[in-house]
């Protein structure tokens, strides 16, 4: 069954995008996502098509009106079960085990907000979740949904070349992955540690369990935390 995603857009012509190329590209030619837009414009207002207007109570900026964006997604008109996304940098960051959750569904709509956002009244009444793809702000939704999206399809069936690259990566057991090397086995005196040439596979897995488990705790004390509760009630729970 195709992973129908569709985007809510004053940019449609932003789409497919980077995710026309490479192994999304090829998804999207075989059938196993698609991307359909819907230009929100289509619901703007008067002679302009006017899409936003003037916060209440004051300060810079314009907000997407709710009237506009409930038509949009009135428009859409998804099945129930498709989740509604607003991609916002005050959401929720998108962690990879929701990533997960989003592939598995039978597809997404995502809105992509401009100027200051969309009306928060029109994300509670049609149960949008709202989602950020990281601590920084974008100009707009667009580059969002790409991330997004790229990470949902890479996990759909058929996707990946091997099922194992979506098994072992960063993230996937709460922990950054640990580092990769590949030929010259010595570039410019630096040499390959010498566990990886040795065959061994017992060695190797633990030289990058130990790798996986340094890197986190260094650049992400964040997941180091809940990975180490993590293990430690698994402890307990074995007793
Ligand atoms: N005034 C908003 C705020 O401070 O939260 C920022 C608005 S931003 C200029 C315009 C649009 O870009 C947002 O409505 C959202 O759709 C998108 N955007 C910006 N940063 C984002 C992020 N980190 N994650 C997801 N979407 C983002």
């Amino acid at each position: 069954m195709t992973w129908q995603a569709t985007v809510m857009t004053l940019f449609p012509e932003a789409f497919p995008g980077v995710l026309g190329i490479s192994l999304a590209g090829r998804a999207l030619e075989n059938k196993t996502w698609s991307c359909s837009t819907y230009d929100l414009r289509q619901c703007g207002l008067g002679r302009h098509r006017a899409v936003d207007d003037t916060p209440f109570g004051g300060g810079a900026g314009m907000v997407i009106r709710a009237d506009v964006a409930d038509a949009a997604f009135s428009a859409v008109d998804a099945p129930a079960d498709v989740p509604r996304v607003f991609l916002t940098p005050r959401g929720t960051p998108l962690r990879q085990k929701d990533v997960v959750r989003y592939a598995g569904a039978p597809g997404v709509v995502l809105m992509c907000g401009r100027f200051e956002g969309v009306d928060e009244r029109v994300l509670e009444a049609h149960n949008v979740e709202q989602v950020s793809v990281g601590d920084y702000v974008l100009s707009g939704g667009e580059a969002a949904a790409q991330v997004f999206l790229d990470a949902c399809v890479r996990l759909l069936p058929g996707v990946m070349g091997s099922d194992q690259s979506g098994v072992e990566e960063s993230f996937s057991d709460g922990l950054l992955e640990y580092p990769h090397y590949t030929r010259p086995a010595e570039w410019q005196g630096r040499k390959v540690p010498d566990v990886l040439l040795s065959g061994n596979h017992a060695a190797i897995a633990a030289w990058r369990q130990k790798k996986a488990e340094e890197t986190t705790r260094e650049r992400r004390p964040d997941l180091w935390s809940a990975w180490l509760a993590r293990r430690e009630k698994n402890e307990t729970a074995a007793g």
